[in-house]
């Protein structure tokens, strides 16, 4: 193998031509079958992944931001309920509840970048009505925590786990806790498809029944409108790709879990870091590392040596966290949060990357460190 010369963040014609033969046959067999709405594809979907993640219900969404609103919905939020969400997170999470309706109320995350228990209880106020974790990075949060809090105000959950398919806590599945939990097929989330695709989870027939309706105009299953709704099904194409990358996505959290070993192995005896928890190190959780977010200290300085080095990096949502947009009249202060997003950096994580991709990305962050203390001393 020759040596490394670039490594992007994510290598999207990758999610194609991995796979360029088979995913051609599926183009080619649902556009001669004219299967594109509602067809038994999107069907055997969405039955397989009730059954990976244990859950009674699975529905096709347009995606994920969709799936978060509809569940809202379904939840009957509306006018003057508010809903916690931690700031560590897609903007699309407090847009589900804005445009449900509902005031979204951002608390803070702790050490491993999910949502703070803590936080939750000191935000309850009595229009609270729900709270919305985030399942950030491909890790379930600690469900017991949030469920006592939930359980003692009487509030509802739902999951953001649009990061997080076939993640668990205490060997349960991300999405199944709450009422209702929502997956992105996004093309760089670990099960991506070729375009926008997500979905919703729930074991509860009620949550089933609206959600269902509100996806597909209102109709119930006899085309009677029911309720208003909107348009949101997940494309029968997209649910065609998604099955046949369902068939491989086992190895495709191994293959994460393994990267994320590597990037432990080669990086946590550098004392400016603070990796994330390493796959095994805490037996209630099972992380599927969607993302490979780290703490630095120098992180700006970090990012411009890796970029020369044609490594590529992200900022976590573009370097803020929601309530620091100020467009958005956050007025929280959540001082922990702040600090974190002057330390955080999202290296490489995918399974387009070799192992001496990221070992080529670990040999030069320790180059900068090792320099960095030179220059120190000198
Ligand atoms: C990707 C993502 C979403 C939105 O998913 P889409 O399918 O792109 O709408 C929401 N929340 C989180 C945490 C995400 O990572």
């Amino acid at each position: 193998m020759s040596a490394t010369s670039e490594v992007p963040f994510f290598n999207y014609p990758h999610v194609f031509n991995a796979d360029e033969e088979q995913l051609t046959k599926i183009f080619v067999d649902v556009g001669r079958r004219g299967a594109f709405i509602q067809q038994h594809d999107m069907e055997d979907l969405e039955a397989r992944l009730a059954e990976f993640v244990g859950a009674k219900y699975v529905l096709g969404i347009a995606n994920a931001t969709d799936a978060l609103h509809l569940a809202m919905r379904a939840l009957g939020i509306g006018p003057g309920d508010e809903v916690l969400f931690c700031s560590h997170t897609m903007v699309a999470t407090a847009a589900a509840v804005h445009f449900a309706g509902g005031t979204p109320v951002p608390v803070e995350c702790r050490a491993d970048h999910l949502i703070d228990p803590e936080s939750v209880e000191k935000a309850i106020t009595p229009r609270t009505k729900a709270i919305l974790p985030t399942q950030l990075n491909g890790r379930t949060t600690d469900m017991d925590a949030l469920q006592a809090i939930a359980d003692k105000h009487g509030l509802d959950i739902v999951e953001d786990s649009a990061q997080a398919l076939g993640s668990k806590f205490k060997g349960r599945s991300a999405g199944t806790f709450g009422k209702a939990g929502c997956i992105s097929f996004y093309p760089a989330k670990t099960l991506g498809c070729l375009g926008d695709g997500g979905c919703v989870i729930t074991n509860d027939d009620e949550m089933y029944r609206k959600l269902k309706q509100l996806r597909d105009h209102g109709r119930a299953d006899n085309g009677e409108v029911e309720m208003w709704g909107l348009n949101s099904r997940l494309d029968n194409l997209q649910a065609a790709i998604l099955n046949q990358k369902l068939d491989i996505y086992d190895e495709a959290i191994a293959r994460r879990r393994e990267l994320a070993a590597i990037y432990d192995q080669l990086l946590s005896d550098i004392p400016e870091l603070t990796l994330p928890p390493a796959p095994d190190s805490h037996p209630d959780h099972f992380d599927v590392f969607q993302n490979y977010e780290l703490e630095a200290a120098g992180r700006d300085e970090l990012q411009v040596h890796l970029n020369s080095q044609s490594i590529g990096t992200l900022l976590p949502w573009g370097g803020k966290a929601v309530h620091q947009f100020s467009a958005l009249g956050f007025t929280q202060k959540l001082p922990y949060t702040d600090q974190l997003f002057e330390r955080m950096l999202m290296l490489p994580m995918n399974t387009a990357l070799s192992n001496e991709d990221v070992e080529y990305v670990c040999q030069s962050i320790r180059k900068f460190y090792a320099e960095k203390q030179q220059a120190d001393a000198a």
